[in-house]
Protein backbone atom coordinates (compact mmCIF):
# COMPACT_ATOMS: atom_id res chain seq x y z
CA UNK A 1 0.00 0.00 0.00
CA UNK A 2 1.33 3.25 -1.07
CA UNK A 3 1.97 5.51 1.70
CA UNK A 4 1.38 9.78 0.91
CA UNK A 5 2.55 12.39 3.04
CA UNK A 6 1.28 16.04 2.28
CA UNK A 7 3.35 18.99 3.16
CA UNK A 8 1.67 22.51 3.63
CA UNK A 9 2.64 25.53 4.13
CA UNK A 10 1.65 28.26 6.34
CA UNK A 11 2.19 32.30 7.16
CA UNK A 12 4.61 32.94 4.11
CA UNK A 13 5.50 31.02 0.83
CA UNK A 14 9.35 30.70 0.84
CA UNK A 15 9.94 29.45 4.08
CA UNK A 16 11.56 26.22 3.43
CA UNK A 17 8.95 23.58 2.46
CA UNK A 18 10.90 22.16 -0.34
CA UNK A 19 14.15 21.64 1.88
CA UNK A 20 11.77 20.32 4.70
CA UNK A 21 10.10 17.91 2.28
CA UNK A 22 13.11 16.45 0.49
CA UNK A 23 14.72 16.29 4.00
CA UNK A 24 11.67 14.02 5.19
CA UNK A 25 12.16 12.15 2.39
CA UNK A 26 16.18 11.37 2.98
CA UNK A 27 14.67 10.56 6.17
CA UNK A 28 12.30 8.32 4.65
CA UNK A 29 14.79 6.78 1.94
CA UNK A 30 17.45 6.51 4.24
CA UNK A 31 15.42 3.83 6.25
CA UNK A 32 15.53 1.91 3.44
CA UNK A 33 12.06 2.91 1.52
CA UNK A 34 11.69 3.70 -2.01
CA UNK A 35 10.46 7.66 -1.92
CA UNK A 36 9.27 9.91 -4.86
CA UNK A 37 8.28 13.65 -4.38
CA UNK A 38 5.70 15.85 -6.13
CA UNK A 39 5.84 19.63 -6.09
CA UNK A 40 2.27 21.39 -6.66
CA UNK A 41 2.00 24.86 -8.19
CA UNK A 42 -1.10 26.30 -8.13
CA UNK A 43 -0.72 28.94 -10.61
CA UNK A 44 -2.39 28.62 -13.91
CA UNK A 45 0.98 28.50 -16.26
CA UNK A 46 1.18 25.19 -17.50
CA UNK A 47 5.21 24.69 -16.69
CA UNK A 48 7.76 27.03 -15.19
CA UNK A 49 9.13 27.37 -18.32
CA UNK A 50 7.25 30.52 -19.25
CA UNK A 51 7.85 32.55 -16.44
CA UNK A 52 10.34 34.85 -15.49
CA UNK A 53 13.45 33.81 -12.74
CA UNK A 54 13.03 37.17 -10.85
CA UNK A 55 9.33 35.96 -10.19
CA UNK A 56 9.70 32.42 -9.60
CA UNK A 57 13.62 31.48 -8.90
CA UNK A 58 15.56 29.05 -11.36
CA UNK A 59 13.90 26.82 -13.98
CA UNK A 60 14.82 23.17 -13.04
CA UNK A 61 15.46 20.91 -16.34
CA UNK A 62 14.31 16.85 -15.46
CA UNK A 63 15.76 14.48 -17.70
CA UNK A 64 12.58 13.95 -19.46
CA UNK A 65 12.75 17.86 -20.73
CA UNK A 66 10.51 19.06 -18.17
CA UNK A 67 10.70 22.85 -17.03
CA UNK A 68 9.77 23.00 -13.40
CA UNK A 69 9.85 24.48 -9.98
CA UNK A 70 13.44 24.99 -8.39
CA UNK A 71 11.84 22.17 -5.51
CA UNK A 72 12.58 19.63 -8.00
CA UNK A 73 16.04 20.53 -7.66
CA UNK A 74 15.89 19.85 -3.98
CA UNK A 75 14.06 16.51 -3.72
CA UNK A 76 16.44 15.29 -6.92
CA UNK A 77 19.74 16.46 -4.61
CA UNK A 78 18.12 15.34 -1.49
CA UNK A 79 16.97 11.88 -2.71
CA UNK A 80 19.29 11.30 -5.03
CA UNK A 81 16.80 10.58 -7.64
CA UNK A 82 16.06 11.41 -11.36
CA UNK A 83 12.30 12.93 -11.47
CA UNK A 84 10.20 13.28 -14.77
CA UNK A 85 8.36 16.54 -15.29
CA UNK A 86 5.13 14.56 -14.71
CA UNK A 87 6.37 15.29 -10.95
CA UNK A 88 5.80 18.60 -11.09
CA UNK A 89 1.73 19.47 -11.24
CA UNK A 90 0.58 22.92 -11.64
CA UNK A 91 -3.43 24.33 -12.08
CA UNK A 92 -2.37 25.33 -15.92
CA UNK A 93 -2.26 21.39 -16.15
CA UNK A 94 -5.31 20.04 -14.57
CA UNK A 95 -7.49 22.87 -16.11
CA UNK A 96 -5.82 22.35 -19.40
CA UNK A 97 -6.42 18.34 -19.51
CA UNK A 98 -9.99 18.44 -18.01
CA UNK A 99 -11.08 21.18 -20.10
CA UNK A 100 -10.08 19.05 -23.68
CA UNK A 101 -11.89 16.41 -22.25
CA UNK A 102 -14.81 18.59 -21.78
CA UNK A 103 -14.28 19.68 -25.50
CA UNK A 104 -14.02 16.02 -26.68
CA UNK A 105 -17.27 14.99 -25.15
CA UNK A 106 -15.68 12.50 -22.52
CA UNK A 107 -17.79 14.14 -19.69
CA UNK A 108 -21.34 14.16 -22.37
CA UNK A 109 -24.32 15.36 -20.14
CA UNK A 110 -22.80 15.97 -17.35
CA UNK A 111 -22.17 19.74 -15.84
CA UNK A 112 -18.47 20.07 -15.42
CA UNK A 113 -17.07 21.05 -11.85
CA UNK A 114 -14.17 21.52 -9.63
CA UNK A 115 -15.77 19.01 -7.16
CA UNK A 116 -15.83 16.33 -8.41
CA UNK A 117 -13.89 16.64 -12.09
CA UNK A 118 -10.83 19.03 -11.50
CA UNK A 119 -9.99 17.04 -8.10
CA UNK A 120 -10.27 13.64 -9.59
CA UNK A 121 -7.79 14.96 -11.99
CA UNK A 122 -5.62 15.97 -9.27
CA UNK A 123 -5.61 12.48 -7.60
CA UNK A 124 -5.14 10.60 -10.56
CA UNK A 125 -1.99 12.64 -11.42
CA UNK A 126 -0.59 11.85 -7.91
CA UNK A 127 -2.04 8.29 -7.85
CA UNK A 128 0.14 7.59 -11.99
CA UNK A 129 3.21 8.51 -10.16
CA UNK A 130 2.63 6.97 -7.25
CA UNK A 131 2.11 3.57 -9.48
CA UNK A 132 4.93 4.53 -12.42
CA UNK A 133 7.29 5.08 -9.66
CA UNK A 134 6.91 2.12 -7.22
CA UNK A 135 7.22 4.45 -4.30
CA UNK A 136 6.70 3.30 -1.05
CA UNK A 137 6.13 6.45 0.17
CA UNK A 138 4.92 9.41 -2.24
CA UNK A 139 5.45 13.26 -0.77
CA UNK A 140 3.41 15.99 -2.21
CA UNK A 141 4.22 19.55 -1.20
CA UNK A 142 1.71 22.19 -1.79
CA UNK A 143 3.18 25.27 -3.18
CA UNK A 144 1.83 28.38 -1.96
CA UNK A 145 0.13 29.10 1.86
CA UNK A 146 -3.08 27.46 2.98
CA UNK A 147 -5.82 30.05 2.61
CA UNK A 148 -4.69 30.96 -0.58
CA UNK A 149 -7.58 30.75 -3.27
CA UNK A 150 -5.76 28.70 -5.58
CA UNK A 151 -4.46 26.10 -3.67
CA UNK A 152 -7.88 24.96 -2.22
CA UNK A 153 -8.82 22.64 -4.88
CA UNK A 154 -5.81 21.04 -4.30
CA UNK A 155 -6.20 20.67 -0.28
CA UNK A 156 -9.64 18.70 -1.41
CA UNK A 157 -8.16 16.59 -3.24
CA UNK A 158 -5.36 15.53 -0.58
CA UNK A 159 -8.29 15.69 2.22
CA UNK A 160 -10.07 13.17 -0.29
CA UNK A 161 -7.26 11.00 -0.44
CA UNK A 162 -6.79 10.81 3.52
CA UNK A 163 -10.48 9.23 3.24
CA UNK A 164 -9.78 7.15 -0.10
CA UNK A 165 -6.66 6.12 0.87
CA UNK A 166 -7.39 5.61 4.49
CA UNK A 167 -6.09 7.38 7.17
CA UNK A 168 -3.11 4.42 8.19
CA UNK A 169 -1.92 5.63 4.33
CA UNK A 170 -1.76 9.34 4.36
CA UNK A 171 -0.18 11.91 6.73
CA UNK A 172 -0.02 16.02 6.91
CA UNK A 173 2.78 17.99 7.42
CA UNK A 174 2.30 21.55 8.27
CA UNK A 175 5.56 23.66 7.89
CA UNK A 176 4.55 27.57 8.97
CA UNK A 177 6.72 30.43 9.99
CA UNK A 178 7.47 31.25 13.78
CA UNK A 179 8.86 34.70 13.71
CA UNK A 180 11.04 36.24 16.52
CA UNK A 181 9.82 39.93 17.46
CA UNK A 182 13.44 41.97 17.60
CA UNK A 183 12.33 44.09 20.17
CA UNK A 184 11.20 40.94 23.39
CA UNK A 185 13.14 38.29 21.30
CA UNK A 186 9.95 36.14 22.19
CA UNK A 187 8.82 33.47 19.34
CA UNK A 188 5.56 34.31 18.44
CA UNK A 189 2.81 31.36 17.65
CA UNK A 190 -0.50 33.09 16.80
CA UNK A 191 0.24 33.33 12.86
CA UNK A 192 0.83 29.19 12.92
CA UNK A 193 -2.51 29.12 15.05
CA UNK A 194 -4.05 30.96 12.66
CA UNK A 195 -2.77 29.35 9.72
CA UNK A 196 -3.63 25.75 11.36
CA UNK A 197 -6.98 26.40 12.46
CA UNK A 198 -7.56 27.56 8.36
CA UNK A 199 -6.29 24.32 7.53
CA UNK A 200 -8.97 21.98 10.06
CA UNK A 201 -11.90 24.57 8.36
CA UNK A 202 -11.05 23.10 4.89
CA UNK A 203 -11.36 19.40 6.57
CA UNK A 204 -7.41 18.85 7.18
CA UNK A 205 -5.98 18.05 10.75
CA UNK A 206 -1.94 18.27 10.37
CA UNK A 207 0.15 15.49 12.02
CA UNK A 208 3.08 17.24 12.47
CA UNK A 209 3.65 20.74 12.57
CA UNK A 210 7.07 21.70 11.51
CA UNK A 211 7.77 25.24 12.68
CA UNK A 212 10.28 27.35 10.25
CA UNK A 213 12.29 30.06 12.95
CA UNK A 214 15.22 31.66 13.78
CA UNK A 215 16.73 30.28 16.30
CA UNK A 216 15.74 26.97 18.53
CA UNK A 217 11.72 26.79 19.02
CA UNK A 218 11.41 27.29 22.74
CA UNK A 219 9.74 25.04 24.72
CA UNK A 220 6.65 27.45 25.47
CA UNK A 221 6.44 28.28 21.99
CA UNK A 222 6.28 24.27 21.34
CA UNK A 223 3.89 23.72 24.27
CA UNK A 224 1.55 26.79 22.66
CA UNK A 225 1.70 25.26 18.93
CA UNK A 226 0.79 21.65 19.95
CA UNK A 227 -2.17 22.64 22.03
CA UNK A 228 -3.62 25.02 19.57
CA UNK A 229 -2.83 23.07 16.63
CA UNK A 230 -4.30 19.91 18.24
CA UNK A 231 -1.14 17.69 18.16
CA UNK A 232 1.00 16.47 20.94
CA UNK A 233 4.44 18.65 21.43
CA UNK A 234 6.61 15.87 20.09
CA UNK A 235 5.01 16.36 17.19
CA UNK A 236 5.70 20.15 16.96
CA UNK A 237 9.03 20.04 15.47
CA UNK A 238 11.93 22.72 15.00
CA UNK A 239 13.59 23.68 11.54
CA UNK A 240 15.56 26.71 12.77
CA UNK A 241 18.34 28.20 10.73
CA UNK A 242 21.10 26.60 9.97
CA UNK A 243 24.43 27.06 8.20
CA UNK A 244 23.49 24.70 5.24
CA UNK A 245 20.64 23.09 3.73
CA UNK A 246 21.94 20.26 3.94
CA UNK A 247 21.83 19.96 7.48
CA UNK A 248 17.88 19.98 7.75
CA UNK A 249 17.54 16.49 7.58
CA UNK A 250 19.97 15.65 10.28
CA UNK A 251 18.03 18.36 12.86
CA UNK A 252 14.66 16.60 11.96
CA UNK A 253 16.10 13.54 12.41
CA UNK A 254 17.34 14.88 16.17
CA UNK A 255 13.94 15.41 16.87
CA UNK A 256 12.77 11.99 15.92
CA UNK A 257 10.75 13.01 13.19
CA UNK A 258 11.65 9.41 11.23
CA UNK A 259 10.22 7.78 14.29
CA UNK A 260 7.24 9.65 14.22
CA UNK A 261 6.51 9.04 10.75
CA UNK A 262 7.30 5.37 10.71
CA UNK A 263 5.05 5.00 13.42
CA UNK A 264 2.02 7.10 12.02
CA UNK A 265 2.39 5.52 8.97
CA UNK A 266 2.25 2.06 9.97
CA UNK A 267 6.03 1.04 8.72
CA UNK A 268 8.49 -0.66 9.91
CA UNK A 269 11.07 1.48 11.63
CA UNK A 270 14.59 1.29 10.00
CA UNK A 271 17.64 3.40 11.81
CA UNK A 272 18.61 5.74 9.05
CA UNK A 273 21.76 5.58 7.40
CA UNK A 274 23.27 8.88 7.06
CA UNK A 275 26.51 8.63 7.65
CA UNK A 276 27.73 9.63 4.05
CA UNK A 277 25.54 12.88 4.26
CA UNK A 278 27.08 13.80 8.10
CA UNK A 279 30.21 13.48 6.37
CA UNK A 280 29.21 15.27 3.58
CA UNK A 281 27.58 18.09 5.77
CA UNK A 282 30.60 18.09 8.06
CA UNK A 283 32.58 18.43 5.16
CA UNK A 284 30.81 21.92 4.29
CA UNK A 285 30.83 22.85 7.78
CA UNK A 286 34.67 22.17 8.38
CA UNK A 287 36.21 23.76 5.51
CA UNK A 288 38.02 26.43 5.85
CA UNK A 289 40.05 27.29 2.47
CA UNK A 290 37.38 29.71 0.99
CA UNK A 291 37.46 30.19 -2.86
CA UNK A 292 36.37 32.88 -4.61
CA UNK A 293 34.23 32.37 -7.65
CA UNK A 294 32.85 35.76 -9.81
CA UNK A 295 29.22 34.49 -10.98
CA UNK A 296 28.78 36.90 -14.06
CA UNK A 297 25.21 37.26 -14.88
CA UNK A 298 21.82 39.17 -15.27
CA UNK A 299 19.14 37.65 -12.85
CA UNK A 300 22.08 37.97 -9.59
CA UNK A 301 19.77 39.90 -7.29
CA UNK A 302 17.80 36.80 -6.85
CA UNK A 303 19.89 34.24 -6.07
CA UNK A 304 17.21 31.37 -6.29
CA UNK A 305 17.61 32.21 -10.39
CA UNK A 306 20.70 29.95 -10.10
CA UNK A 307 20.05 27.69 -7.67
CA UNK A 308 21.61 24.93 -9.33
CA UNK A 309 24.10 26.20 -10.09
CA UNK A 310 25.31 27.36 -6.67
CA UNK A 311 24.43 23.89 -5.12
CA UNK A 312 27.03 22.28 -8.08
CA UNK A 313 29.63 24.55 -6.65
CA UNK A 314 29.10 23.59 -3.50
CA UNK A 315 28.87 19.81 -3.77
CA UNK A 316 31.88 20.42 -6.04
CA UNK A 317 33.29 22.57 -3.07
CA UNK A 318 32.80 20.39 -0.43
CA UNK A 319 34.07 17.10 -2.28
CA UNK A 320 37.30 19.44 -2.37
CA UNK A 321 36.89 20.89 1.50
CA UNK A 322 36.57 24.52 0.63
CA UNK A 323 34.42 26.54 0.88
CA UNK A 324 32.99 29.11 -2.21
CA UNK A 325 32.48 32.53 -1.75
CA UNK A 326 30.56 33.66 -4.35
CA UNK A 327 31.18 37.07 -5.76
CA UNK A 328 27.70 38.35 -8.39
CA UNK A 329 28.59 40.27 -10.89
CA UNK A 330 25.74 42.09 -12.84
CA UNK A 331 26.22 42.52 -16.64
CA UNK A 332 24.03 45.77 -16.78
CA UNK A 333 26.24 47.11 -13.28
CA UNK A 334 29.47 47.00 -16.27
CA UNK A 335 27.65 48.23 -19.16
CA UNK A 336 26.64 51.75 -16.87
CA UNK A 337 29.91 51.93 -15.18
CA UNK A 338 28.17 51.46 -12.00
CA UNK A 339 31.34 48.76 -11.43
CA UNK A 340 34.69 48.22 -13.22
CA UNK A 341 35.66 44.78 -14.73
CA UNK A 342 39.24 45.13 -13.31
CA UNK A 343 37.69 46.31 -9.73
CA UNK A 344 34.93 43.41 -9.93
CA UNK A 345 37.24 40.35 -10.92
CA UNK A 346 40.49 41.06 -10.13
CA UNK A 347 40.96 39.02 -6.74
CA UNK A 348 38.61 36.11 -8.15
CA UNK A 349 40.18 32.78 -8.27
CA UNK A 350 37.59 31.36 -11.02
CA UNK A 351 34.48 32.68 -12.47
CA UNK A 352 31.29 31.42 -13.56
CA UNK A 353 29.39 32.87 -16.55
CA UNK A 354 25.37 32.05 -16.19
CA UNK A 355 22.80 31.21 -18.37
CA UNK A 356 20.05 33.46 -19.88
CA UNK A 357 18.39 35.53 -22.27
CA UNK A 358 18.27 38.39 -23.74
CA UNK A 359 20.17 41.51 -24.26
CA UNK A 360 20.37 43.04 -21.44
CA UNK A 361 23.46 43.12 -19.66
CA UNK A 362 25.05 40.72 -22.20
CA UNK A 363 27.64 43.58 -23.76
CA UNK A 364 28.75 44.06 -19.79
CA UNK A 365 28.76 40.37 -19.58
CA UNK A 366 30.73 40.67 -22.53
CA UNK A 367 33.45 42.69 -21.53
CA UNK A 368 34.05 40.57 -18.14
CA UNK A 369 34.87 37.41 -20.03
CA UNK A 370 37.11 39.46 -22.72
CA UNK A 371 38.83 40.57 -18.73
CA UNK A 372 38.81 36.77 -17.49
CA UNK A 373 40.21 35.02 -20.87
CA UNK A 374 43.01 38.12 -20.95
CA UNK A 375 44.09 37.27 -17.55
CA UNK A 376 44.08 33.40 -17.72
CA UNK A 377 41.29 33.17 -14.82
CA UNK A 378 39.30 29.83 -14.98
CA UNK A 379 35.99 30.09 -16.19
CA UNK A 380 33.18 27.80 -17.25
CA UNK A 381 30.17 28.96 -19.26
CA UNK A 382 26.81 27.95 -18.94
CA UNK A 383 24.15 27.84 -21.89
CA UNK A 384 23.76 31.43 -22.57
CA UNK A 385 27.50 31.70 -21.06
CA UNK A 386 29.17 29.56 -23.74
CA UNK A 387 27.36 31.48 -26.34
CA UNK A 388 28.90 34.70 -25.01
CA UNK A 389 32.06 33.67 -24.37
CA UNK A 390 32.11 32.95 -28.27
CA UNK A 391 30.67 35.90 -29.49
CA UNK A 392 33.38 37.86 -27.36
CA UNK A 393 36.49 35.68 -29.14
CA UNK A 394 35.07 36.46 -32.32
CA UNK A 395 34.76 40.10 -31.76
CA UNK A 396 38.51 40.04 -29.93
CA UNK A 397 40.53 37.39 -30.77
CA UNK A 398 39.01 36.59 -34.65
CA UNK A 399 38.48 40.06 -35.17
CA UNK A 400 34.78 39.69 -36.63
CA UNK A 401 33.58 43.55 -35.56
CA UNK A 402 29.73 42.77 -34.93
CA UNK A 403 29.83 39.46 -34.24
CA UNK A 404 26.92 38.24 -32.07
CA UNK A 405 24.04 35.79 -31.48
CA UNK A 406 20.71 36.40 -33.22
CA UNK A 407 18.85 36.16 -30.36
CA UNK A 408 20.81 39.52 -29.13
CA UNK A 409 21.02 41.11 -32.91
CA UNK A 410 18.92 39.62 -35.54
CA UNK A 411 21.21 41.53 -38.36
CA UNK A 412 24.36 40.54 -37.25
CA UNK A 413 27.00 40.60 -40.04
CA UNK A 414 28.60 37.54 -38.45
CA UNK A 415 25.93 34.92 -36.58
CA UNK A 416 28.07 33.40 -34.80
CA UNK A 417 25.23 32.31 -32.29
CA UNK A 418 22.18 31.42 -33.97
CA UNK A 419 18.70 30.06 -33.97
CA UNK A 420 18.36 26.02 -34.15
CA UNK A 421 17.24 25.01 -37.31
CA UNK A 422 14.31 23.11 -35.75
CA UNK A 423 13.52 26.08 -34.31
CA UNK A 424 12.76 28.40 -36.86
CA UNK A 425 9.00 27.79 -37.19
CA UNK A 426 8.07 27.27 -34.22
CA UNK A 427 4.91 29.24 -33.41
CA UNK A 428 4.21 28.90 -29.43
CA UNK A 429 7.02 29.37 -26.94
CA UNK A 430 5.66 27.14 -23.86
CA UNK A 431 8.02 23.87 -24.12
CA UNK A 432 9.23 24.80 -27.31
CA UNK A 433 13.35 24.54 -26.46
CA UNK A 434 15.46 22.11 -27.14
CA UNK A 435 14.96 20.27 -23.69
CA UNK A 436 15.96 17.81 -21.43
CA UNK A 437 18.84 14.81 -21.55
CA UNK A 438 20.79 14.36 -24.30
CA UNK A 439 24.22 12.57 -25.09
CA UNK A 440 27.26 14.39 -25.70
CA UNK A 441 30.28 12.79 -27.34
CA UNK A 442 33.79 14.01 -25.88
CA UNK A 443 36.41 14.54 -28.37
CA UNK A 444 39.15 12.34 -27.04
CA UNK A 445 42.65 13.90 -25.66
CA UNK A 446 40.40 17.28 -24.58
CA UNK A 447 40.04 18.55 -20.76
CA UNK A 448 36.15 17.76 -21.50
CA UNK A 449 37.01 14.56 -21.62
CA UNK A 450 39.71 14.10 -19.09
CA UNK A 451 36.80 16.06 -16.86
CA UNK A 452 34.01 13.47 -17.67
CA UNK A 453 36.71 10.22 -16.41
CA UNK A 454 37.75 9.47 -19.93
CA UNK A 455 33.61 8.62 -21.33
CA UNK A 456 33.06 8.88 -24.40
CA UNK A 457 29.34 9.69 -24.57
CA UNK A 458 28.22 11.79 -21.60
CA UNK A 459 24.33 12.54 -20.74
CA UNK A 460 23.60 15.92 -19.78
CA UNK A 461 19.94 18.73 -19.73
CA UNK A 462 19.84 21.27 -21.61
CA UNK A 463 17.21 24.23 -22.36
CA UNK A 464 18.18 26.38 -25.52
CA UNK A 465 16.93 27.77 -28.45
CA UNK A 466 20.44 29.18 -30.04
CA UNK A 467 23.62 27.66 -30.80
CA UNK A 468 27.24 27.64 -31.51
CA UNK A 469 27.05 28.23 -35.89
CA UNK A 470 29.14 25.05 -37.32
CA UNK A 471 30.17 27.61 -39.97
CA UNK A 472 32.72 29.23 -37.96
CA UNK A 473 34.12 26.19 -36.35
CA UNK A 474 37.48 26.25 -38.35
CA UNK A 475 38.34 29.60 -37.35
CA UNK A 476 37.48 28.89 -33.94
CA UNK A 477 40.02 26.06 -34.03
CA UNK A 478 42.62 27.92 -35.76
CA UNK A 479 42.62 30.50 -33.31
CA UNK A 480 42.94 27.79 -30.57
CA UNK A 481 39.53 27.68 -29.20
CA UNK A 482 38.21 24.53 -30.04
CA UNK A 483 35.21 22.27 -30.12
CA UNK A 484 35.06 19.31 -27.12
CA UNK A 485 31.94 18.04 -27.04
CA UNK A 486 29.24 17.34 -29.61
CA UNK A 487 25.75 16.19 -30.46
CA UNK A 488 23.11 16.25 -33.03
CA UNK A 489 19.89 17.39 -33.44
CA UNK A 490 17.55 16.17 -36.29
CA UNK A 491 21.06 15.64 -38.35
CA UNK A 492 22.21 18.24 -37.45
CA UNK A 493 25.78 18.83 -35.47
CA UNK A 494 25.12 20.71 -32.08
CA UNK A 495 28.56 21.99 -30.57
CA UNK A 496 27.88 20.86 -26.96
CA UNK A 497 31.07 22.09 -25.47
CA UNK A 498 34.66 24.42 -26.40
CA UNK A 499 37.17 24.96 -24.83
CA UNK A 500 40.12 27.21 -24.82
CA UNK A 501 43.53 25.69 -25.97
CA UNK A 502 46.19 26.69 -22.60
CA UNK A 503 47.11 26.06 -19.49
CA UNK A 504 44.25 27.43 -17.80
CA UNK A 505 40.43 26.33 -18.15
CA UNK A 506 38.38 27.97 -20.15
CA UNK A 507 35.56 26.10 -21.07
CA UNK A 508 31.72 26.42 -21.93
CA UNK A 509 28.72 24.11 -22.17
CA UNK A 510 26.00 23.99 -23.88
CA UNK A 511 24.37 21.82 -21.72
CA UNK A 512 22.93 22.52 -17.78
CA UNK A 513 25.57 20.04 -15.99
CA UNK A 514 24.02 21.55 -13.11
CA UNK A 515 21.06 19.43 -12.80
CA UNK A 516 22.59 16.21 -12.17
CA UNK A 517 24.84 17.66 -8.99
CA UNK A 518 24.36 15.71 -6.14
CA UNK A 519 25.76 16.66 -2.76
CA UNK A 520 27.57 12.68 -2.53
CA UNK A 521 27.92 13.16 -6.48
CA UNK A 522 28.97 16.41 -7.22
CA UNK A 523 28.96 16.69 -11.65
CA UNK A 524 32.05 16.02 -13.04
CA UNK A 525 32.38 19.90 -14.54
CA UNK A 526 31.93 21.59 -12.36
CA UNK A 527 34.26 19.34 -9.65
CA UNK A 528 37.03 19.60 -13.02
CA UNK A 529 36.74 23.17 -12.90
CA UNK A 530 36.63 23.70 -8.94
CA UNK A 531 39.87 21.44 -8.79
CA UNK A 532 41.64 23.49 -11.65
CA UNK A 533 40.28 27.10 -9.75
CA UNK A 534 42.42 25.45 -6.60
CA UNK A 535 44.98 23.96 -8.98
CA UNK A 536 44.71 20.19 -7.78
N1 LIG B 1 19.14 32.17 -24.56
C1 LIG B 1 19.96 31.09 -24.97
C2 LIG B 1 19.25 30.10 -25.87
O1 LIG B 1 18.05 30.06 -25.90
C3 LIG B 1 20.57 30.37 -23.77
C4 LIG B 1 19.59 29.71 -22.88
C5 LIG B 1 20.18 29.30 -21.55
O2 LIG B 1 21.18 29.86 -21.09
N2 LIG B 1 19.56 28.35 -20.89
O3 LIG B 1 19.89 29.34 -26.54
Amino acid sequence: MTKYIFITGGVLSSVGKGVTTASVGLLIKSMGYNVTAIKIDPYLNVDAGTMSPYAHGEVFVTEDGGETDLDLGHYERFLHINLSKKNNITTGQIYLSVIMRERKGDYLGATVQIIPHITDEIKSRIREIARESGADVVLVEIGGTVGDIEGLPFLEAARQMRLEEGFENTMFIHVALVPTLKTTGEQKTKPVQHSVQELRRIGIQPDVIVARCETPLTPEARRKIALYSNVPPEAVISNHDVETIYEVPLILKSQGVDRSIAKRLGLEYREPDLSRWIRFVEKVKNACRTVTIAMVGKYTHLRDSYMSIIEALRHAAAHLSVKPVLIWIEGTDIEQGKISVEDALNSVEGAVILPGFGKRGAEGKMRAIKYLREHGIPTIGICFGLQLMVIEFSRNVLGLKDANSTELDPNTPHPVVDLMKGQRHIDRLGGTMRLGAKSIWLVRGTRAYEAYGGRDVVYERHRHRYYINTRYINAFEKAGFRVSGYSFENHEEVIEIMELRGNFVYMGTQAHPEFKSRPLEPAPLYLYFMKNVLRI
